[in-house]
């Protein structure tokens, strides 16, 4: 599906940046930030799901929780169907209507004192829905995520596993029958055999229901399964982004092979034994100049240090490295050329 050269997506985000003020340790010292994300846009397909991968630290959930409008932006717009969300309650209760999240932590996000048929009821019953229908919507949406309204609908969370807690999550975001729903490490509490059986759910609501993902994840095999697109992040920003087949078959990015090749390979053959990144990520506070990978990347050279990159695309795949463009002043290119 090519995401990218889509006309009219459902969602897009444009330029998202973030920073937060770190609180000064003496009075008196300068104001200092965390640069959370920095420039961050995406387009989301109808139908689509979008990955979005990196390191933890590297701004997918800020972004996540911007794209939910559950943070301020310093910077950015998002679009619905090509219109500019609006400020104000009245625009974000529309916008919730249509974009929903689902969050990491299953017991967290449900309220014990709550049934899951009360849980899933709340949102249509704020937003105007009538009790019975809002009734009759948590049963039909309880057996689309496979959770039998007779056994569970008068249960409370702590009756329920962690992936049953999580399919109550899946249906309380769908309870106001969104377009797009945002998932935040969705399935990354649960063990592996449950896993597989939400992932597979979430496919198939998202074929019943003609809904779009954006699917946040720093496990690569999962957003490998699941991804139409990826998204790749690091240290705030967007470094690669293509088809999923690209992405993990033609990385172009130095960041982006690092990570595939820390993937856990089945092959004994296969595994390496030397670290694929070395060092920790520089702090996002104080930021290096250029390109914000180049202290940890093999291929660094002057000009990474003294200029960032842009994210220049080729047909459907873009790459923020300066070896994506032969006029960078990359020393790999004068030597190909001497
Ligand atoms: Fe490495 Fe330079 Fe590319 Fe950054 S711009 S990823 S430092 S080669």
């Amino acid at each position: 599906m090519d995401n990218f050269a889509s006309p009219q997506p459902v969602l897009e985000a444009i330029g998202l940046t973030k920073t937060f003020r770190v609180r000064p340790d003496r009075i008196g010292a300068k104001p200092r930030y965390v640069h959370a994300v920095s420039n961050v846009s995406l387009r989301l397909s109808p139908g689509a799901t979008l990955g979005i991968v990196g390191e933890s630290g590297c701004g997918k959930s800020t972004a996540a929780r911007l794209i939910m409008q559950l943070l301020d932006r310093d910077e950015g717009a998002i679009l619905i169907d090509g219109e500019e969300t609006a400020n104000g309650r009245a625009a974000l209760r529309a916008y919730r209507r249509d974009v929903q999240m689902v969050f990491q932590d299953s017991s967290a996000s449900l309220n014990p004192r709550l049934t899951i048929e009360a849980s899933i009821m709340f949102a249509p019953m704020v937003h105007g829905v009538s009790r019975d229908e809002a009734r009759v919507r948590a049963h039909e949406l309880l057996g689309k995520v496979g959770l039998d309204p007779a056994r569970f609908a008068g249960r409370y969370p702590h009756e329920l596993s962690g992936g049953q807690r999580q399919r109550v999550n899946i249906a309380r975001a769908l309870a106001l029958r969104p377009r797009v729903v945002v998932l935040d490490e969705a399935v990354s509490a649960l063990d592996k055999s449950v896993e597989a059986q939400v992932l597979n759910l979430l496919q198939d609501l998202r074929a019943e229901y003609g809904l779009s993902y954006i699917f946040i994840s720093h496990d690569l095999a999962v957003i490998r399964h699941i991804s139409d697109e990826v998204l790749v992040m690091y240290l705030g920003q967007v470094i690669e982004r293509g088809p999923v087949a690209d992405i993990f078959d033609a990385p172009f990015h130095p960041y982006t092979r690092a990570l595939l090749a820390s993937m856990p390979s089945h092959d004994p053959a296969a595994r390496t034994l030397s670290p694929p990144i070395t060092g920790d990520p520089p702090s996002p506070i104080d930021l290096p100049p250029g390109c914000r990978f180049a202290p940890r990347c093999p291929q660094a050279a002057d000009v990474c240090r003294a200029r960032m990159p842009e994210l220049l695309l080729k047909d459907t795949h873009a790459a923020a490295c300066h070896l994506n463009d032969p006029r960078s002043g990359h020393p790999v290119f004068e030597e190909k050329a001497a």
